[in-house]
């Protein structure tokens, strides 16, 4: 029930996890991140085994299988508390999840209603869902749509249109660290902005230790972060204005 995505000079998995335990409070059955290795970005390339891990418990769940196999070194990472909703807490569940052919991968609170529909074309035309939940045809959707030629911007602005329900989402693709992309329709997301770094979380805990330049999106926006700031479009991909503040409260945690 937490999302956190991160694009800037510090190491992404030191800021997902610290985000990530920022919003534990708001309860969850699973945990886990991908991150996009600095060296990753050859043709081809996608999320290796390494690059995304995911478990069902508690955050030191995670944190243990992090401590044994790290992640390769990166700047650029996304991250996720689950509450399940379609499927078993389990790490196959877990999320972020992956396209088909590994590229995108995806993170995702809230419920896509029609998600049923899109699994049955999906596996029309022979993918094949290696999870129970809801989530993972958007991310199959995703990959699809970056595959033929559109960028991961643009792509969620074209997913977006077809999904129905309630969702905040981030995701990242293996061949370009330079930018996170997001989008919500009736689910919460903050983007913080900070000097060349650029944050996204369900709420502003995920992030306030680093930077409180927050912007706060409206409806069926999505936003795409990088390190000089955040770019906002409706789904239709009109150009849209965040709500900019900033937040001068302290967490009592
Ligand atoms: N519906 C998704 C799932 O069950 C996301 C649940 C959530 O909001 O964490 O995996």
């Amino acid at each position: 029930c937490g999302i956190v995505g991160y694009v800037g000079e510090r190491p992404a998995q030191q800021v997902v996890i610290e985000g990530l335990r920022r919003l534990e409070y708001r309860g969850y059955d699973s945990a886990g991140i991908a991150i996009v290795a600095s060296d990753a970005g050859d043709d081809g390339a996608a999320f290796g085994e390494n690059a995304v891990q995911k478990r069902a418990g508690k955050l030191a769940n995670l944190e243990k299988a992090l401590a044994a196999t790290p992640l390769p070194p990166a700047t650029t990472g996304i991250g996720h508390t689950r509450w399940a909703t379609h499927g078993q807490p389990n790490d196959a569940n877990a999320h972020p999840h992956l396209g088909e052919r590994g590229r995108v991968a995806l993170v995702h609170n809230g419920i896509i209603e029609n998600f049923a529909e899109l699994r049955d074309r999906l596996e029309a035309d022979g993918h094949v869902l290696r999870s129970e939940t809801d989530t993972e045809v958007a991310a199959h959707l995703l990959e699809l749509e970056v595959e033929a030629g559109h960028d991961l911007t643009t792509a969620m602005q074209r997913v977006c249109r077809r999904l129905e329900g309630a969702f905040t989402l981030v995701a990242a693709d293996a061949r370009d660290g330079s930018r996170v992309v997001a989008a919500r329709r009736n689910s919460p997301l903050v983007v913080g902005l900070g000097e060349g770094e650029s944050f996204l979380g369900s709420d502003v805990a995920a992030f306030i230790e680093f930077t409180r330049e927050a912007l706060e999106l409206g409806q069926d926006q999505v936003v795409t972060i990088t390190r000089d700031g955040a770019e906002i479009t409706t789904f239709d991909g009109t150009p849209a204005q965040g709500r900019r503040y900033h937040v001068d409260w302290d967490l009592s945690a």
